[in-house]
């Protein structure tokens, strides 16, 4: 099967290190960015790179960037560009288009217009680090969606020793624990007697109310 392609529009920290990493795995990617100097940047670690304003609907045609099977918009403070540009993309029919919102709206406007997927990065990892403040013991937090969550903790000291059906997580909080990693082990169907150890993660899915009373009971200890 052949490797999927991929474009990235807007070098700034995000979409850079979208594209750089992508690229260091070994996929093809096209960097777009209305900027030389950030196109010249680009070019030392991307297979193509182009300087092209991504409003100019003619410009991305000529790209063919149809033919591409992710497009990720990282335009970021420039919203009503970020906007034009997936609407451009979507009418040029790109099978998987993913656009950086910059805030709520951005991205409600975005969903409308067709965008695949919204990510909020900044967003997103200022909810990670209030979670690891709370709780150094959180080491991962994702939201599913707007009420569910899945959080990845190191096992708190009164945890260990005990087993799942004694912890009770499920009547106790509403959350499951979906899996148990052990160092590189992942156990991805932990049973009632599952005995947590030292330094296991726990990893639980929830809503993310109940999630935040049992990351609190859990900070305390
Ligand atoms: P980050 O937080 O990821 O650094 P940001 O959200 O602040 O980025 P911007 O810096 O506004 O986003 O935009 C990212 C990049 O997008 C910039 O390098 C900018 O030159 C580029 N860009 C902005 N408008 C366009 C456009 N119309 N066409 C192509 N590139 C654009």
């Amino acid at each position: 099967m052949a490797k999927k392609q991929y474009a990235v529009i807007g070098m700034g920290r995000f979409g850079s290190s979208v594209a750089q990493e992508l690229s260091d795995l070994g996929f093809e990617v096209l960097a777009i960015d209305v900027s030389e100097q950030k196109i010249q940047e680009a070019s030392n670690w991307v297979t193509h790179a182009v300087a092209v304003d991504s409003t100019d609907e003619e410009a991305l045609r000529s790209l063919g960037l149809r033919n591409f099977d992710v497009v990720v918009v990282a335009i970021g403070e420039d919203i009503q560009a970020s906007i034009l540009t997936t609407l451009i993309l979507k009418e040029l029919g790109v099978p998987e288009l993913i656009v950086k919102a910059q805030n709520e709206l951005h991205g409600k406007v975005l969903n409308k217009i067709g965008a695949d997927k919204v990510v909020f990065p900044e967003r997103d990892m200022g909810l990670r680090v209030a979670h690891h403040l709370i709780s150094p013991n959180i080491l991962e937090y994702i939201e599913l969606s707007n009420d569910y969550s899945i959080v990845e903790m190191k096992a708190p000291d009164f945890t260990i020793g005990r087993n799942l059906m004694q912890l009770d997580i499920r009547a106790r909080f509403k959350c499951n624990v979906l899996a148990i990693k052990k160092g590189t082990e992942m156990n991805i169907a932990p049973s009632a007697e599952n005995v947590i150890q030292e330094d296991d993660v726990l990893v639980i899915v929830g809503k993310t109310e109940d999630l935040s009373e049992l990351e609190l009971v859990y900070a305390e200890g």
